[in-house]
């Protein structure tokens, strides 16, 4: 981490703690994602918070496959995560792991719970099986089953493993405490019967271990110090613990909880987002619009920006709710510092320079960024004819209006001087072009007559530019708080979310934008060239700042 005055959140206060205390020679965390589908911004701040911990305390961080679940995972998702880490700018130690490699131990350390005396094979269905467990306030009733002996219970859990039972009908469970006030020490599920395809082993297992009891070990297996998680693991780690005092496992790993990240106008669920991809509510994962990690890149925002966001709202003990404009503003100051510039107009007017010769062609420099001397300067074509944009001309405005008028002048960025003389109009009475006259001499000087323009509008020659899609995006809900209380967050979808300008001109090396290259779009906002699109097509990444839109 950069940062290195700022205080110790209260993890890195625990990892110091025990590093001081020579309790582990080597911090080593994890993250691990369930492969159901594509990385969020919550994801985000649990890779930054892992990996950042491992960096900062000279430790590893592992990446971990929780491929507990065949039915809703896929090596697509796989791919994603791993391609969605390394673009935030984390690598984790040695290859990515997956709860799977540990299925055959997993197995012989449920066989040795069972001839402890600590696991069950349960016939009760799922349904009776809730039944029985009581609830917050009553106590759980014992399966008829609790009691069943060792060796019946260790033939039953083989047979279950060779696939001799329908899903549902049996599962083991372990014997922990039926009347205990964490519902999770209630006899837990170890192993239920999947008779599910994996996408890593394949059809050799019919029976797959619960998050509950397959975490832990994998994190035991791996020498795990510190499993970090989110709050709502808090309730399970009683069992976490339960399972690695009782079973032989190499090492001790303790898990620790932090706050979820919610943001507002944002959804911030998997299986919500899944389902916008579902629908069509969106393009894909990546879509611009979805608060992925595919989306934000696609969208143009940078992995700095995203870490950066993390390090501002800080690792805490409980949930909260982060205002998304905390994250736009993250976005923005990066891309302020870092983003080339470059001129274009979305909806353009044509100006013609009456006194400029016919043809006449000047080649222009520019700078790259102000606040990038590294970049090379642009060079820009400029001739008779050009486009700006048509909300920068009025044929009368008041003061406060600092563009192009008929009778006041303007500057073109980076060019000359100009004035408006005539606004030419079709039968409809819509302005289709301006007449105007450049002020000689006005290249980088202020005309020699004293008469200064009030202000600076972008332009792009008429005779050499480029043609492209740009695709404006607003917030993909308008609600606040998507889904809160009994609402559905379907409802809370905005529906002018996506404004397609099909045809923006822009300067010309914009044809020579990389795929994902990102700019700032001079008096319009920051975009980036879609990194998917075949034809040229460039994203709003974001506004210039929060009162855009609004009019001067
Ligand atoms: P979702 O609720 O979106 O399905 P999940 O927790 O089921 O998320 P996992 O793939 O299991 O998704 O998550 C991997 C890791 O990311 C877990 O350690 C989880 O705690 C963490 N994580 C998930 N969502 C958030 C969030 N909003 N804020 C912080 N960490 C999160
Ligand atoms: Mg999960």
């Amino acid at each position: 981490m950069s940062d290195t005055d700022k205080p110790l959140n209260f993890i890195e206060q625990i990892i110091q703690k025990d590093l001081d205390a020579g309790t582990m020679q080597k911090l080593v965390t994890r993250f691990p994602p369930e492969p159901n589908g594509y990385l969020h911004i919550g994801h985000a701040k649990s890779i930054c918070l892992n990996f950042g911990v491992a960096e900062t305390f000279g430790g590893v961080c592992n990446l971990r496959f929780d491929d507990t679940n065949p039915a809703k995972e896929d090596t697509e998702f796989v791919d994603a995560i791993k391609a969605d880490v390394r673009w935030l700018g984390f690598e984790w130690a040695e290859d990515e792991r997956y709860t799977s490699n540990y299925f055959d131990q997993l197995y012989s350390w449920a066989q040795h719970l069972v001839r402890e005396g600590l696991a069950y094979v349960c016939d009760l269905s799922p349904d009776e099986a809730r039944e029985y467990r009581g609830t917050l306030t009553e106590a759980g009733k014992h399966s008829p089953y609790r009691e069943r002996n060792v060796d019946d219970s260790l033939d039953l859990l083989e047979r279950m493993r060779q696939g001799e039972f329908d899903e549902g009908s049996k599962s083991l469970r372990a014997k922990i405490d039926m009347a205990s006030g964490n519902i999770n020490m209630r006899d837990p599920v170890l192993y239920r019967i999947r008779k599910e395809h994996h996408h890593q082993t394949g059809n050799k297992w019919c029976i797959y271990p619960t998050y509950d009891y397959a975490h832990g070990q994998g994190d035991a297996i791996e020498g795990v110090t510190h499993s970090i998680c989110t709050l709502e693991f808090a309730d399970h780690k009683p069992l976490y613990n339960w399972l690695v005092e009782h079973l032989p496992v190499p090492t001790k790993p303790s898990q620790y909880e932090f706050g979820r990240l919610n943001l507002t106008y944002t959804v911030t669920s998997k299986r919500k987002l899944k389902q916008l991809v579902d629908e069509g509510h969106v393009d894909g994962w990546d879509d611009p619009r979805m608060p992925t990690i595919a989306g934000f890149r696609r969208r143009g925002y940078t992995p700095e920006s995203i870490r950066k966001f993390c390090d501002m709202i800080g690792v805490t003990r409980s949930d909260g709710v982060v205002d998304v404009a905390m994250l736009e503003h993250a976005i923005r100051d990066d891309l302020d510092k870092n983003a080339p510039r470059a001129m274009c107009v979305l909806k353009p007017l044509k100006v013609v320079l009456t006194n400029y010769p016919d043809d006449k062609r000047e080649e222009l420099s520019i700078a790259g960024s102000p606040n990038r001397d590294d970049l090379p300067s642009r060079t820009l074509p400029f001739g008779k004819e050009f486009y700006i944009e048509q909300d920068d001309f009025r044929e009368e405005a008041n003061k406060k209006y600092k563009r192009l008028v008929i009778g006041k002048r303007v500057r073109l960025r980076g060019a000359y001087v100009i004035e408006g003389d005539e606004a030419v109009k079709d039968g409809d009475g819509n302005i289709i072009e301006v007449r105007a006259r450049y002020i000689e001499g006005t290249l980088g000087e202020n005309p020699a007559d004293g008469i200064k323009p009030k202000g600076v509008i972008q332009w792009v020659a008429a005779h050499e530019h480029a043609t492209f899609e740009a695709r404006i995006y607003g917030r993909l809900f308008l609600d606040e708080a998507p889904g809160a209380g009994d609402s559905n967050f379907l409802d809370g979808i905005n529906p002018d979310s996506l404004q397609i300008i099909p045809a923006a001109i822009g300067e010309i090396g914009l044809n020579k934008a990389a795929l994902g290259q990102g700019f700032q779009f001079e008096r319009i906002g920051y975009f980036c060239r879609d990194s998917v699109s075949e034809t040229p097509l460039f994203n709003q990444t974001i506004s210039l700042k929060d009162s855009f839109n609004k009019p001067t």
